[in-house]
């Protein structure tokens, strides 16, 4: 960390307590420092006025409250999806998205630098895997935009987990991020407002379906045959299809949650009628949800996007089955911040 400190946003309210009484304070100044920069969403403790301006400095040494360095921002036309390229301070980069709707502000954050599955469609992937992200930079992601909104008095809404690497990959850290967002008497970001895609690691997923959180799960399945899914998505070689829609049956039954499939449409690779009715066989009974979305181009990969007639025909196929489906509208394509899009290649 710079300059030997510690990154604030690593830190637990129960962690700040016990500095601050080990430094022999009261434990509410720790309470004060913590809803003043995540409530009040300050930028640093010299701007946390009800505290001892002694503190504050104490506070301003030991800890950073910037690792993350905004380098890059660019914006799609309509001005509806923003992306920001963050420098980390061992120089490695992520990307985050956000993203305008009517009513809701979803930011897409970053779990790792690059990403270790290898999905070959994915940009992320494509660039390989760099480093886990501690929970403090996945947490700084959501601060930033934080601070941002709020200064057009709005907020954020919605958290999807779903930007560069496979959050399951670091589940300690992203689970203490959502945690920490989630704190009461901080941001107090309600656990439903949060989504988590994960690739099918099937171990994580019954892990978190134990953890009985309100966070929404997404599993991305883009293919229903092994042959298929493991020439797209690697990891399937690990935890092929049927261990996966297992577990995901095991998650629903414990947590009673819907779960999301994802689906990227691939043209003439997985846009057939034959993969959607094989799909339908393989969720049936299951309460879940499938969005698909026509694939987003990346360098790396050259399949082709499905048209939206296909697409059409392919969600009529799995409503046919009796199964929910949505097409979900491209994002931000332009700037490379659609799904699967996000890389940092200058690295
Ligand atoms: N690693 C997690 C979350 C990040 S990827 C996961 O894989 O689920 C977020 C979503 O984007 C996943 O559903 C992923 O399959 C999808 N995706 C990757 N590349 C894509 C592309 N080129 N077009 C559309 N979606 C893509
Ligand atoms: Fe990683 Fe998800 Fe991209 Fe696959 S799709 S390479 S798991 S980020």
């Amino acid at each position: 960390m710079t300059d030997d400190k510690d990154n604030f946003f690593d830190q637990d309210l129960a962690d700040l307590k016990l500095l601050l009484t080990s430094w022999g304070e009261p434990d509410y100044r720790a309470d004060q420092i913590w809803s003043g920069i995540y409530q009040g969403l300050k930028d640093g403790p010299d701007r946390i006025s009800n505290i001892p301006k002694s503190l504050r400095a104490k506070i301003r040494e030991r800890f950073t409250f910037g690792s993350l360095a905004p380098e890059t921002s660019l914006y799609s036309k309509d001005h509806q999806t923003e992306k920001t390229l963050f420098r980390l301070v061992d120089d490695q980069a992520i990307e985050t998205v956000l993203m305008y709707y009517e009513k809701r502000r979803t930011l897409c954050i970053s779990t790792q630098s690059g990403c270790a599955m290898g999905c070959v469609f994915c940009a992320t992937g494509q660039m390989g895997f760099r480093r886990n992200l501690t929970s403090g930079e996945i947490v700084e992601q959501v601060m930033y935009f934080a601070r941002q909104l709020k200064e057009s008095d709005e907020s954020l809404t919605n958290i999807v987990i779903m930007g560069m690497g496979e959050p399951f990959h670091n589940y300690k850290e992203t689970l203490a991020a959502v945690d920490r967002l989630n704190h009461p008497t901080g941001m107090n970001l309600g656990a439903r407002r949060f989504t988590i895609s994960t690739v099918g690691l099937i171990p994580e997923i019954l892990r978190f379906a134990d953890d009985h959180r309100q966070v929404n799960l997404a599993v991305s399945l883009h293919a229903a045959d092994d042959k298929l899914r493991s020439s797209m998505l690697p990891i399937n070689r690990k935890y092929p299809l049927d261990e996966l829609i297992d577990a995901c049956r095991e998650y629903v039954k414990m947590t009673h949650r819907r779960i999301t499939f994802e689906w990227a449409l691939i043209h003439n690779i997985n846009d057939t009628i034959e993969q959607a009715s094989t799909l339908a066989n393989l969720l049936r009974g299951l309460i879940c949800h499938v969005n698909i979305i026509p694939l987003n181009p990346t360098d790396g990969y050259s399949g082709k996007a499905t048209t939206m007639e296909h697409a059409r025909i392919f969600q009529a196929e799995l409503k046919r089955h009796g199964i929910p489906c949505t097409i979900r509208v491209r994002r931000g394509i332009e700037i490379q911040a659609g799904c699967g899009q996000l890389a940092s290649v200058k690295v």
